[in-house]
């Protein structure tokens, strides 16, 4: 016959390995997920906005929504101006650039955003990745390599670790916010190693800023080099809006500030900026700024524009500064607990002790009209669960006393105020 004759070594017999399914290590998440949408919640992760009508509002499920859980921290998603230069850019440029910022995808309104970058900043470089998360991942991975190590706070973002374990650096993590535990850490590494200290202005689950001047100090004293992530303090922050290191008075020992357009900016993507000498090398060097597609021109020409407003903001900034001191002070007063002591940022954390009351929390806000984060582990450290409210420029005082009516009632409600 024509049949071919099945090899032993591949015929299947008693001795073959099972069929092992790779999702069953999920079954524990799947189960809790189950388990909480029987109680009859809403699913928190499946969220869907039908219409948006400005930076603080939107459709879900049919009904007005106040939006007091997402980054648009200055307002600028609605900016006519910035919708201008997207829809021009759209015309002049096309939908996409179908290529690597190295090759094919590097077009004059990518060159006119690292420029825009480089004037907010007051840099002499500035380089534009896909996403913030490929920021980091790029310029962690690329800057520490074998034998350097990288030291990062503990409560560090997930794509300051991924930008880790994309590299070959030793990692070495210090006490979150713990100046005296970075010197004790940094003390115990070969003096003569090369040596990066990754922190955050703003910590994103509680709001908190870092104590930078300390830290920039003593990671000098220890020879490292200083990355600092403004995602969350970009904008606000500062006499210019550059950042917690700006406010703080660090600027000149920094070498490394990464950022997003996906928070104050109102759009997506992601930069460094530095006046290291040598920076432009890692244009070819740093594998996910090469090895991936360039941003739409009309996202990037949207980020511009955005940037360059964000230079005269002044006003701006100083309404979501008095937003975010009027919400944390009324949450405080209604007997919550949160994350911070005072307002340190536009991020202010509700803890909540369990999964049961923060879900049911979450369910009566929206239920009222008013969207916030939930917030669980492994996104939270110490298995903490959180609300997190993050507020806009763009909130009225008005918007601010209905979040207060609206938390007031589902406090109540589930029973963790009285
Ligand atoms: N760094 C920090 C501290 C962040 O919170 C985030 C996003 N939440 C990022 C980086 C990644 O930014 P992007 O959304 O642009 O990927």
């Amino acid at each position: 016959t024509d049949a071919v004759e099945t090899p032993d070594a591949v015929r299947l017999g008693d001795d073959a390995a099972p069929s092992r399914d790779l999702f069953s290590k999920f079954d524990p998440l799947i189960a809790e997920r189950e388990a909480l949408l029987a109680t009859g919640v809403r699913d928190p992760f499946a969220i869907v906005m039908e219409r948006v009508t400005s930076p603080t509002e939107a459709i879900i499920q049919g009904r007005r929504t106040i939006l007091l859980g997402t980054y648009n921290y200055m307002g600028m998603t609605f900016d006519p101006d910035v919708i201008a230069a997207g829809k021009a850019a759209l015309d002049d440029f096309g939908s996409g650039t179908t290529g690597s910022r190295v090759l094919n995808g590097t077009y004059d309104p990518h060159k006119d955003c690292e420029a825009a970058l480089r004037e907010f900043y007051g840099t002499e470089h500035a380089m534009v990745f896909s996403t913030g998360y490929q920021a980091n991942l790029g310029m962690i991975s690329t800057l520490a390599g074998k034998g350097d190590y990288i030291i990062l706070d503990a409560d560090s973002h997930a794509s300051i670790y991924d930008g880790c374990w994309l590299g070959n650096a030793e990692v070495v993590r210090f006490r979150h916010n713990s100046v005296e535990d970075l010197d004790k850490r940094l003390g115990r590494l070969p003096k003569e190693a090369g040596k990066l200290v990754v922190l955050e202005g703003v910590y994103s689950m509680f709001g908190d800023v870092a104590p930078l001047p300390e830290m920039v100090a003593v990671a000098k004293k220890h020879g490292a080099m200083i990355l600092c992530d403004e995602a969350h303090g970009m904008g606000f922050f500062g006499a210019n809006g550059r950042g917690v290191y700006e406010e703080m008075g660090v600027a000149d020992d920094i070498d490394f500030v990464v950022g997003t357009f996906s928070k104050s900016v109102g759009t997506v993507g992601g930069f460094c900026v530095s006046n290291h000498p040598k920076f432009e090398v890692l244009r070819l060097v740093c594998r996910p700024y090469v090895f991936t597609a360039s941003l739409p021109p009309s996202v990037v020409a949207t980020a511009a524009a955005s940037i360059r407003k964000l230079m005269h903001a002044a006003d701006k900034r100083a309404h979501l500064w008095k937003n975010s001191r009027r919400l944390h002070a009324g949450l405080r007063e209604l007997g919550f607990k949160l994350g911070t002591e005072t307002a340190q940022s536009a991020i202010i954390a509700v803890i909540l002790p369990d999964q049961e009351q923060a879900v049911g929390m979450w369910q009566a806000l929206l239920e009222q009209g008013l969207y916030v984060n939930m917030a669980r582990p492994p996104a939270t450290p110490a298995g903490t669960f959180l609300l997190r409210c993050s507020l806009c420029a763009e909130h009225s005082d008005k918007q601010v006393g209905e979040i207060l009516t609206m938390f007031a009632a589902a406090g109540q409600a589930v029973g963790c105020i009285g």
